[in-house]
């Protein structure tokens, strides 16, 4: 019985990931379909833009910690190289599938393109649970996924990066795959890598500096202090703490935070140096276990409509949706996550006046730092920290500031908005190549 029950749930989670999915292809598509009506796209431009240029299914065998061997699936999908090489990161997560890895990809085309870097999009994933998966097993995981990929990556095709479960270490296990392969010393083919291997100093934190800037922006054009400003940020990993860390530095309330063992909350602020160190020594880096006088444990649930200024969501997709969407209190959604809000309920946010700062604008600070890596590597001179902080600094500002113009002049949406400079400039360059032979 109990063995059926826990059938049950695993059913039920595999199938609401499953539409999740499906839903976020079914959601890049409709809103690129909005913007092709609303710019008046030419319709082969449209047809191009709705079908990504490359798609690479392969199975990657593993060789077990105990003798066994295990096939995972592995995907790397490139939406659009347009506008440069595709660029976009590696998941590791049991959820990954084709449909989430096309949406990916075609949001990576958007991102690039509205923050004005020269590449176009691209997303990979291995169908894995990584915590159920030794340092070897990981490793050798990553060596094959890579090899399988290898003929359509490159630092003039496809550079991928880190995204959710992929780190540092990955990338260097890439990188060192390729350059053994290849026979050369591959540093230009990843980034996000470790500093001791071509990484960029800047580049583990850009995503949520990017975040904290956005923030920064809209609450100075909102003429809102960031000192009386709460922030509830779920998903504590790479972009949720590095944005939770950065915000607070800048005055703002930290008010809640969770991963997915559960959330924190403390309307007087969460003291966020404490957070980080017991992040740092929990064995799976959650917050599992941490208290503080003052702090009460939420639900997940609870933080998406908790009681504050500004909502950043920062773990995956999906999940702002109809049924929350009426409930949530903050007057401000920064998409750290990639497609966290479902079209209905991006509706349901704008008819509430809540604005939303698009993910394809908000978390492309991690992409723009990984153009700088890119950049470094392909000459061998590196900058010092605060210059690679600066030029980010600049491409987000600049970045914010054109699109806020565009949706105030058009009266629409900051996502519409994103969208519509993020199309017109790929269907200028796919204009420009033509149609090939
Ligand atoms: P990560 O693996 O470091 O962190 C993910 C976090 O989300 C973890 O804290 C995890 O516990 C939490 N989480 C997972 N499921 C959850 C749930 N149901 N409820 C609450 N928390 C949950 O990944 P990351 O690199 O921080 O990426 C987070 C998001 O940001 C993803 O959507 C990713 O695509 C996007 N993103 C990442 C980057 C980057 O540079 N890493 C760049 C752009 C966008």
């Amino acid at each position: 019985m109990e063995r059926l029950e826990s059938q049950d749930r695993a059913f039920s989670a595999a199938q609401s990931g499953r539409s999740r999915k499906q839903d976020l292809w079914q959601t890049v598509l409709q809103q690129l379909d909005q913007v092709a009506a609303r710019l008046e796209l030419d319709p082969g431009i449209h047809a191009i833009l709705r079908h990504p240029e490359r798609e690479l299914t392969v199975s990657v065998p593993v060789q077990m910690d105990d003798g066994s061997v295990r096939v995972f699936t592995g995907y790397r999908i490139q939406h659009s190289s347009a506008r440069g090489p595709c660029k976009g990161g590696i998941r590791y997560h049991p959820d990954v599938d084709y449909d989430e890895v096309k949406a990916l990809a075609a949001l990576m085309t958007l991102k690039c393109a509205v923050v004005g870097i020269p590449y176009g999009g691209a997303k990979g994933g291995v169908q894995c649970d990584p915590r159920q998966l030794s340092r070897g097993e990981l490793c050798h995981m990553t060596r094959a996924y890579t090899a399988k990929i290898l003929p359509i990556i490159g630092p003039q095709r496809d550079i991928p990066a880190p995204d959710v479960n992929t780190d540092a270490q990955i990338m260097a296990w890439i990188s060192d795959t390729v350059s053994k392969l290849e026979n050369r010393i591959a540093l230009d083919v990843v980034t996000g890598k470790p500093i001791s291997m071509g990484g960029s100093l800047g580049r583990k934190e850009a995503t949520g500096r990017g975040i904290a800037i956005v923030t920064r922006e809209l609450l100075q054009h909102v003429g809102q202090d960031l000192g009386t400003t709460s922030v509830a940020v779920q998903g504590y990993g790479n972009v949720g703490s590095a944005a939770a860390t950065i915000l607070s530095e800048m005055g703002c309330t930290i008010a809640a935070v969770s991963d997915v063992s559960g959330g924190l909350y403390c309307p007087d602020g969460l003291d966020i140096a404490a957070l980080n160190q017991h992040v740092a020594r929990h064995r799976e880096h959650l917050i599992e276990g941490y208290t503080a006088p003052g702090v009460r444990s939420i639900s997940n649930k609870e933080l998406l409509v908790s009681d504050v200024d500004v909502l950043i969501p920062a773990a995956l997709e999906h999940q702002i949706r109809a049924d929350n969407a009426p409930h949530v209190q903050a007057r401000y959604v920064v998409e750290a996550a990639n497609g966290p809000t479902t079209c209905q309920a991006d509706d349901i946010l704008a008819q509430r006046g809540i604005i939303v700062v698009p993910d394809i604008l908000a978390n492309a600070g991690g992409v723009v730092t990984s153009y700088l890596e890119w950049v470094q590597d392909l000459q061998c001179l590196f900058w010092q920290e605060c210059e690679v902080n600066q030029r980010l600094e600049r491409t987000m500002v600049r970045s914010f500031d054109e699109v806020w113009r565009l949706s105030q002049t058009h009266h629409e949406p900051m996502r519409l908005a994103a969208y519509m400079m993020a199309v017109e400039r790929v269907a200028e360059a796919i204009q420009l190549r033509g149609i090939f032979p």
